[in-house]
């Protein structure tokens, strides 16, 4: 029996594994992944000081203990770099494996800016636990990381950088932090919390060149010719999904790889979900819709070829940014046609926003207001009924 093969061991890859193995514990899977495998909760990652927590703490299960527990084989350093349909194969460096399905779970890459400059090889990313431990390696005591990028991943590290000793400066060319996400009043109260902590802003302001400032220093320069002298750089100006070897194989992508709401993609054989995926027409890359995609995927692969496929479902699954000196929770309005209605009191902030009939179309919540989380969530539509 060819066994079925997930590329990818992030939350998406061992989930849909899990999950499966709850409904088919015979059917051989192989689950290949380019970094080391260990399982682990990435969102922790831009709170691991919070949680006094360092790199390696943040490992719950090594590759090994995961081909153990979910009776897989996990092999790690190893880069899928093409896929033959026809022939149900996966090219390795060294290797050529067949499958019976495969399953894309390989996640999405960071956006790299143009930047000018001599040190432009310096620029951190974090968008794994191996970029975080090389990260926090360059972290000495009071350091100051200058971060590109006012998104949730920026705020996020600003928040856990300022309230454990060090120096942090953020620069975006937005007018407000998580200008993507919410209304520029809930991004105002996270920019007067994060100042209030020490948080130095530089928004409005693109940067433009990242050079060599002596003494292990960089000077990060900006749009209006002001630069920010930093010992750290931090690049966090956004994801890309994964899509290359996908369209590369002859697969439908757009945002992400084209699936519908049985995550299978225009092949019948090739599923995906997860960062890489673009699920009928949405690309959400956060854990909640992931983890309902595990769920229904993993129950599909082990029904078998003639069993009618399930349909993933998306709740109203509100994203909780992890900015504590002011948390926000926002559900992205699931349709453009509306407009925001706010109501401030300091930094907390209650926004609704509402189409033509009045209907809550989508919120967000910042600081205390996040304790009407439960009554919004409630009158919040789904976004995959
Ligand atoms: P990944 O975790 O990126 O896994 C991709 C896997 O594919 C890896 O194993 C990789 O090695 C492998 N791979 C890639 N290409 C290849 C290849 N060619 N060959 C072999 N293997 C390959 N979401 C939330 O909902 N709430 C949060 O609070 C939150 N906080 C976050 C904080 C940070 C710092 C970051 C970076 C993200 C955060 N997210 C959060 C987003 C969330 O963590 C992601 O949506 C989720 O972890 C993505 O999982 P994934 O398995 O799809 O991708």
């Amino acid at each position: 029996m060819d066994p079925i093969i997930i590329i990818g061991t992030g939350l998406a890859g061992y989930s849909v594994a899990r999950e499966f193995r709850k409904h088919d514990t015979e059917t051989p899977v192989i689950l290949i992944t380019r970094d080391d495998g260990a399982s682990y909760y990435k969102p922790d990652i831009s709170e691991a000081h919070a949680k006094d927590k360092t790199p390696a703490d943040l490992v719950q299960k090594t590759a090994e203990e995961m081909a153990e527990m979910l009776d897989a084989t996990v092999r790690t350093h190893e880069q899928v770099e093409a896929i033959d349909r026809e022939a149900h194969q996966v090219k390795l460096a060294s290797d050529t494996l067949t499958y019976s399905k495969l399953v894309l779970a390989w996640g999405a890459d960071p956006i790299v800016l143009n930047l000018a400059g001599d040190a432009t090889d310096r620029i951190h990313k974090v968008n794994n636990l191996m970029d975080y431990r090389v990260f926090r390696d360059h972290l000495a005591a009071g350091s100051h990381v200058a971060i590109l990028g006012a998104g949730l991943i920026g705020c996020e590290f600003a928040n856990d950088l300022i309230q454990h000793g060090y120096k942090v400066s953020v620069a975006d060319p937005a007018g407000w932090p998580l200008a993507q996400l919410v209304p520029e009043a809930a991004g105002d109260a996270v920019k007067t919390a994060l100042a209030h902590a020490g948080v130095d802003w530089h928004l409005g302001h693109a940067a433009t060149g990242v050079h060599h400032g002596g003494d292990d220093r960089y000077h990060v320069y900006l749009d209006d010719e002001s630069h920010i002298d930093a010992d750290v750089v931090l690049s966090a100006v956004g994801l890309k999904a994964g899509t290359e070897l996908a369209e590369a194989a002859g697969l439908d992508v757009d945002r992400g790889i084209v699936v519908d709401r049985t995550l299978v993609t225009s092949d019948p054989d090739i599923y995906a979900l997860g960062d890489c995926a673009e699920v009928a027409g949405h690309w959400r890359p956060y854990v909640g819709p992931l983890m309902q995609c595990a769920r229904t995927l993993g129950k599909t692969l082990a029904a078998g070829a003639d069993a009618e496929p399930g349909q993933v479902k998306y709740p109203t699954l509100p994203i909780i940014i992890k900015t504590h000196v002011c948390p926000v929770i926002v559900y992205p309005p699931v349709d453009k046609h509306g407009e925001w209605q706010i109501e401030r009191d300091g930094t907390a902030v209650e926004g609704r926003f509402v189409d033509g009939d009045g209907q809550l179309r989508g919120f967000v919540l910042t600081d205390e207001a996040t304790n009407k989380r439960r009554d919004y969530i409630k009158e919040a539509p789904a976004l995959l009924d």
